[in-house]
C-alpha cells in the first residue's frame, strides 16, 4: 500500500472557501489562462510518464500500453482538443428569432459554473479525473478532485504534481476516503462529477440535492454482448477477448457477459481460448500484459462469484490470492439468477448464455438495468439494428469493443442506472458550463412598445 497521505479534515474548509474566493475574483475566466492551464495538464501527463507508468504498475499491474490507450494517450489527446478549440467553444451562439426581436441580439453566452467537484475511480484513476477536470479547467471553473483511495499510487502522484503544472489557487486535491469525501460534500458547489459505482451515486446524488447541486454521475452496469450467428467468429472472439481482459476486466464499459446464438458456442470458445494464448502465452499470470486485482476486497468479492456459479468454467479459473492474479476465465451455460448474473463483475471472469434466439436476449437485457455499453457482433446489419431498435443503453458498438470511449466527438455517458449526463471533448465543456440566455436591447424605438404596456384592450390583442 502506498503512503497515500489523506488530507486532515481541518484542511477542508479552507481549501474549499480558497477555490470559491479564486472563483469569485475570476482568475479562471479569462480563456488565455485556461489555455495555460490546460498546457499545464498536457505537460503533466507528458513529462512524467514514467513516474506514471511506475504508480499504475503498482495499483494495477497495468502495462503501459494499456495505460496509453486507455488513460494517458486519450488525457492529452483530451488536453490538445480543448486548447484548439476552446475559443470555438466559448464563443457565444445567436440564435434566430421572429421579426420583433430581430434587432435584440439574443444569445446564448457559454460560462462557468463556479467551484466543482470532480470524484475519480480507481481502475483508469488518471484518466477519470483528468479527463472531467479538462472539461471544467476549459469552462473557467475551479476545480476540486478526490483521486480514489483505492488506487493510492497514482493518487499520491498525481497530489505531488498537481501544483507543480496547475494554479494551485485554482485547482486542488484533497485526498480520502469515506470520511473526507463526506465532509468535502458538506460544502456547496456548483456541479459535482462522479465516477463510481451506482450505489455510491445514491449517496453523491442525496448530498448533491441537500444543496441544488446538479451532478453528472458516470456509474456502470451489465453492459451485454450479443453474438449472432451469421458473424465471423474467430474475429469477434478476438475482439471481444480483448475487449473483456483490457486491465483485467476492470473497465465499465468492458463486455460484462455474452448472449451467444446457440450452434457456435463451442467454436466462440477455442477461438477465445487460441486469442487468449495469442494476447498472454499459456499462463497468464506469467505475461506482463496481463493486469491484476486492485485489491483484496475485490478479489475476494471475484473470487466469491465465482466459486458459487452453477455455470461451466470452460477456460481459466485458477486465482492465487498472494498475486491478486485471476486467469482470464469463460464460464459457459450460465443462466439468469447465477452468480455471476447478479451485479457487474467488473474482473476477469466472463459468462456466457447460450439462447436460441437473439430476441430471448433481448428480452433478458430489457428485464434489467440499461447497461452503459451494449454490444453486438453480426454480420446483419438488420439484425444488429433490431438489437440496437428494442433495447436501451449508454451507449452501443456493432462489431467491436471499448472503442467508444477513444472517440472524443462522441458523448459518453449511461442512461437510467449507469449514469445522469455525460462528457468528453466538447461535452465536456458542456457539462461544466451554464449556459446563460442573453438579449441585448437598444434603447431605442420605445414607441414600438407601446402596444404591451397597460392600459389593456381587446384592440391591442386584436379581438
Ligand atoms: P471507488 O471505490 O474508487 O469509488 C469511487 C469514488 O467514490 C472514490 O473516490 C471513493 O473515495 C468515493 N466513495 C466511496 N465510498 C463513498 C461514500 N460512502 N461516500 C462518498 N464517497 C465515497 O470506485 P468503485 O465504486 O469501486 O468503481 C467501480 C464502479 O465504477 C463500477 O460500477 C464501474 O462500472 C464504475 N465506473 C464507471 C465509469 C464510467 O465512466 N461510467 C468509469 C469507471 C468506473
Amino acid at each position: 500500500m502506498a503512503d497515500l497521505a489523506y488530507t486532515p479534515l481541518s484542511d477542508i474548509p479552507q481549501i474549499v472557501q480558497e477555490l470559491r474566493d479564486s472563483f469569485n475574483a475570476g482568475l479562471t475566466k479569462p480563456l488565455s489562462y485556461r489555455k495555460e492551464q490546460l498546457k499545464g495538464l498536457h505537460n503533466l501527463i507528458d513529462e512524467n510518464e514514467s513516474l506514471i507508468r511506475e504508480a499504475s504498475f503498482l495499483d494495477l499491474h497495468k502495462h503501459p500500453q494499456e495505460l496509453v490507450m486507455g488513460e494517458t494517450g486519450i488525457g492529452k489527446q483530451e488536453c490538445v482538443d480543448a486548447i484548439k478549440n476552446l475559443d470555438k467553444w466559448a464563443e457565444p451562439t445567436y440564435v434566430k428569432t421572429g421579426l420583433i426581436n430581430k434587432m435584440d441580439e439574443p444569445h446564448v453566452r457559454k460560462e462557468p459554473l463556479g467551484m466543482v467537484l470532480i470524484i475519480g475511480a480507481w481502475n483508469y484513476p488518471l484518466n477519470l479525473l483528468l479527463a472531467p477536470a479538462v472539461g471544467a479547467i476549459a469552462a473557467g471553473n475551479t476545480v476540486l478532485m478526490k483521486p480514489s483511495e483505492v488506487a493510492p499510487h497514482t493518487a499520491a502522484l498525481l497530489t505531488k504534481l498537481l501544483p507543480k503544472y496547475l494554479d494551485h489557487r485554482s485547482y486542488r486535491i484533497i485526498n480520502g476516503a469515506v470520511e473526507e469525501t463526506t465532509a468535502i460534500l458538506e460544502h456547496k458547489f456548483d456541479h459535482i462529477f462522479y465516477t463510481g459505482s451506482g450505489n455510491i451515486g445514491r449517496i453523491i446524488m442525496g448530498a448533491a440535492a441537500k444543496q441544488l447541486t446538479p451532478v453528472t454521475l458516470e456509474l456502470g452496469g451489465k453492459s451485454p454482448a450479443f453474438v449472432s450467428k451469421d458473424v465471423e467468429i474467430d474475429v469477434a472472439a478476438r475482439r471481444l477477448t480483448w475487449g473483456k481482459f483490457f486491465n483485467c476486466g476492470q473497465t465499465c464499459i468492458a463486455p460484462d457477459y455474452l448472449i451467444v446464438e446457440r450452434g457456435i458456442e463451442e467454436e466462440f470458445i477455442k477461438c477465445m481460448k487460441a486469442h487468449l494464448e495469442e494476447f498472454y502465452g499459456a499462463i497468464a499470470q506469467d505475461s506482463r500484459s496481463y493486469g491484476r486485482i486492485v485489491n483484496r476486497n475485490h478479489f475476494h468479492r471475484l473470487k466469491k462469484i465465482l466459486d458459487n456459479t452453477k455455470g461451466d468454467i470452460v477456460i481459466g479459473g485458477d486465482t492465487k490470492e498472494d498475486d491478486l492474479y485471476i486467469a482470464p476465465t469463460v464460464v459457459l451455460n450460465v443462466q439468469p439468477g447465477d452468480s455471476l448474473m447478479d451485479a457487474e463483475i467488473f474482473g476477469p471472469i466472463l459468462p456466457i448464455m447460450v439462447v436460441n434466439s437473439l430476441k430471448e436476449g433481448v428480452d433478458y437485457v430489457n428485464k434489467g438495468d440499461q447497461p452503459l455499453a451494449l454490444y453486438i457482433f453480426s454480420n446483419n446489419r438488420q439484425v444488429a439494428d433490431s438489437i440496437l431498435d428494442n433495447t436501451r443503453s449508454g451507449g452501443a458498438v456493432i462489431n467491436d469493443a471499448l472503442v467508444q470511449f477513444g472517440i472524443s466527438s462522441l458523448p459518453f455517458g449511461g442512461t437510467g442506472p449507469s449514469g445522469i449526463g455525460n462528457y468528453h471533448g466538447q461535452r465536456s465543456f458542456d457539462t461544466f458550463s451554464h449556459e446563460r440566455s442573453t438579449i441585448v436591447k437598444s434603447l431605442g424605438m420605445e414607441r414600438l412598445n407601446t402596444i404591451r404596456y397597460p392600459p389593456y384592450s381587446d384592440k391591442k390583442i386584436g379581438w
